[in-house]
């Protein structure tokens, strides 16, 4: 993933087919107007903006499949749960896909509701019961928040081209690349873990 001024530009490994041995899913956000611009750009054109973005070090990008473009907006929902419903993974929350955190937060989302559930199976009580849902909005929705308002703000962090800020941001990822106890606090979390 690079980080740009417009915005990251991340390359996703896919498996293999026979006819595309080294498939890459790629994640590309910028600003509307220019993006609007790549995606209407011929075959060459783009393979060209991509190479630019990628590097030389993978070799020479073909486009083989089709493109989506589409607005990035954070949402979230203001409640989880209604009478007998519980919302978990995107449906309770988008965020910006710059730290990779969407699946890890729904992962978590459902690993707080299915042990409350369990819990409440064992017991007999009612899987649906309106305590049982509260705490479910307890437990998981103020840490989805922080985490929400995390990649907004490396997003704005990393979107900006102000010479304070990226002296700041460079001073940061200096020290926390000095720090391996840092570090590797930093990639559990990343990892959800
Ligand atoms: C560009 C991009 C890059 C990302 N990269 C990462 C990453 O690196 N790491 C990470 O952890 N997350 C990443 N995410 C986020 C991750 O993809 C999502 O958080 C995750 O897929 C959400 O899973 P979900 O099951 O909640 O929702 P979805 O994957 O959206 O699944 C919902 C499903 O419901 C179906 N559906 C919708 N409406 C109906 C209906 N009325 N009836 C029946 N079915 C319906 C949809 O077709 C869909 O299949 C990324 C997201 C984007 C957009």
């Amino acid at each position: 993933e690079h980080f740009l001024p417009q915005g990251p530009f991340a390359r996703l490994p896919l498996p293999p087919t026979a006819e595309h041995p080294y498939r890459s899913a790629i994640v590309w956000a910028e600003a509307t107007r220019r993006a609007e611009r790549f995606y209407a750009l011929d075959e060459a054109a783009f393979a060209n903006a991509i190479m630019q973005r990628l590097g030389d070090d993978v070799g020479r990008a073909v486009p083989v499949g089709r493109r989506w473009i589409y607005p990035l907006s954070a949402q979230y929902a203001q409640r989880y749960t209604a009478p007998r419903l519980a919302l978990a993974g995107d449906s309770a929350h988008g965020l910006h896909p710059i730290a990779g955190q969407g699946l890890n937060v729904g992962f978590k989302d459902i690993i707080a509701l299915s042990a409350l559930l369990e819990t409440r199976f064992a017991s007999g009580g009612d899987l649906g019961g309106a305590d049982l849902l509260a705490r479910y909005q307890r437990q998981v929705r103020p840490h989805n928040m922080a985490i929400m308002a995390a990649c907004d703000g490396l997003e704005r962090l990393f979107g900006n081209d102000n010479p304070l800020l990226r002296f700041g941001r460079d001073l940061g990822l200096g020290v926390m690349s000095r720090l391996p106890g840092l570090r590797r606090t930093f990639v559990k979390k990343a990892m959800g873990l």
